[in-house]
């Protein structure tokens, strides 16, 4: 068994799509290169790293491609869509990091987990869809797919209609034990991908895909705390993090403590819903489940907020 630091780092949309005006695969290739390099860094550095990530924009481009065949072919359901991209994501990030981790002299195997996350029934999420998801529809086609089938629907902030699905807590990852194994074994695991595959249980414990989305950065501290990490790093698009953000308050922290973090997400208006909030109750799941410190920073600065120099450090 390793005796190195155990970390997961979570890795946001940046980490995959820079340009949201070319998505190709080359260019996924490309932007995974480099988080892949700035991931290789810290095994360098010494840590056993675990990686999470996200894939909303991917879910996507699935959705658009099986909308646009369905006069052909089937439709894809997003527990499917999820696991496609866990593959395919899994796939981009391990092969760029096995030969990021060779150059630097490292035989680490990294290996993909497809991930599926318990969600429960009875998640009041299920009662209040509010994630959208796939691509804009006029008033008609929502209304027609909202009777036809039996999806929820909402406006987006005038740009038009979108089916909207659940967010509900991930309860129990159901792959842990595999990867636990993996993880003590010495390889770099990726798993539960843009916050695993929803399912849920039924009485006797068997398990079917809903249409829902589970949040990342929630799902990488329920991972983090599972396989006894010290350290939850969130590599996302900003620095660090802000209060008053996007305010002329606006300040840059560099350090926060476990009490300062849930007094501000108290506040409400420091962290934007469905995008920094997330990852600030992410934090403070972990930290009070045991965790020590929690970083949140780029891909580029990864190494220096490990080192305490960058980023926002939360601790206990
Ligand atoms: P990811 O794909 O990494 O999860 P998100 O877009 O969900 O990325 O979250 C990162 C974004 O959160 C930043 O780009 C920033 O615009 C936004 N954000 C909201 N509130 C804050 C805050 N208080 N400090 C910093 N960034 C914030
Ligand atoms: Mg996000």
């Amino acid at each position: 068994m390793s005796e190195r630091e155990r970390v997961v780092v979570a890795i946001g949309g940046n980490s995959l799509i820079t340009d949201p005006d070319n998505v190709s695969i080359e260019a996924q290739f490309d932007a995974a290169r480099e988080t892949d390099h700035h991931i290789g860094e810290l095994v360098e550095q010494g840590l056993d790293v675990t990686v999470v990530h996200g894939n909303g924009p991917q879910v996507g481009f699935i959705l658009l491609r099986s909308e646009l065949s369905r006069h052909r072919l089937h439709e894809i359901p997003l527990d499917v869509c999820v696991a496609d991209t866990q593959g395919a994501i899994g796939y981009i990030l391990q092969q760029n990091l096995v030969d990021d981790l060779r150059a630097r002299g490292l035989e680490r195997g990294v290996v993909s987990v497809v991930t599926q996350v318990e969600v429960d029934r009875d998640d009041p999420a299920f009662a209040a869809p509010s994630k959208p998801i796939g691509s804009f529809m006029d008033a008609d086609e929502a209304a027609r797919r909202r009777d036809e089938e039996g999806w929820d629907v909402a406006e987006d902030a005038n740009r038009g209609w979108r089916r909207v699905v659940a967010s509900p807590r991930p309860r129990r990852i159901v792959e842990v034990d595999a990867i636990r194994h993996l993880v003590e074994g010495g390889f770099v695991v990726i798993s539960v991908g843009g916050g695993g595959i929803p399912v849920v249980a039924d009485e006797r414990g068997e398990l079917t895909g809903v249409a829902a989305v589970i949040d990342k950065d929630h799902a990488a501290a329920m991972l983090a705390r599972d396989i006894g990490a010290t350290r939850l790093i969130i590599s996302t698009s900003v620095e660090q993090v802000a209060l008053h953000f996007g305010t002329d308050r606006q300040e840059w922290v560099d350090h926060l403590t476990l009490s300062d973090a849930k007094a501000y997400l108290a506040e409400g208006h420091h962290f934007k819903a469905g995008s920094m909030a997330p990852k600030i109750e992410a934090v403070i799941d972990f930290l009070e489940a045991g965790g020590e410190e929690a970083i949140i920073t780029t891909p580029q600065q990864l190494a220096a907020a490990v080192a305490g120099r960058r980023g926002t450090r939360i601790t206990r």
